[in-house]
């Protein structure tokens, strides 16, 4: 690393902002970003986190996208809800849900559990809006999944008989 390097946070002297994906400026000599819009970042060099101060909201960095990390289950959820949205408009269906296994234990209690019986396979049993959810431990040698929040498995969709917000009731 040169002595230039140095002067910028883990993620170099220009990031984008996570929120209007805008590019913002490191503060030389700080661990810091700053957008005009939504004030200041913070890199944590230790856990490769961009941390939002005035909200505490963190992402990690993969294939120069930002994922967020999420804290709270209807952070995650809201964040499935919207890419079903987008799949939606672009004329596909999800088939299943993958969770990166690193949120079990904060989602895990509030997904829908299904009546299955006789299988040993436990996450297979758990569904959210509707579709089984099955988490990444099938990837567990994949790096990405310590970063990204999930995965959704998609087909050609058929053009729905009903309003779309009645696919999530
Ligand atoms: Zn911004």
């Amino acid at each position: 690393m040169t002595e230039l390097n140095l002067q910028y946070p883990i993620f170099g002297p220009q990031i984008q902002c996570p929120h209007c994906r805008q590019l913002i400026d490191a503060i030389t000599l700080t661990d810091c970003y700053l957008c005009p819009r939504h004030g200041a970042f913070e890199a944590e060099p230790e856990t490769e986190t961009l941390i939002h101060l005035q909200s505490g909201r963190r992402w990690r960095l993969w294939d120069g996208k930002w994922y967020r990390q999420h804290t709270h289950p209807d952070g995650i959820r809201f964040e499935i809800h919207e890419a079903l949205d987008r799949l939606y408009t672009e004329g596909y269906r999800a088939t299943k849900v993958i969770i990166a296994r690193r949120y079990y234990d904060l989602i895990s209690s509030y997904l829908e559990k299904s009546g299955g019986w006789g299988t040993d396979q436990e996450t297979k049993l758990y569904k959210l809006y509707g579709l089984p959810v099955e988490f990444s431990d099938k990837f567990s040698d994949d790096p990405a999944w310590e970063v990204i929040n999930f995965v959704l498995e998609k087909e050609k969709g058929t053009p729905p008989r009903y309003p779309y917000f009645r696919l999530f009731e």
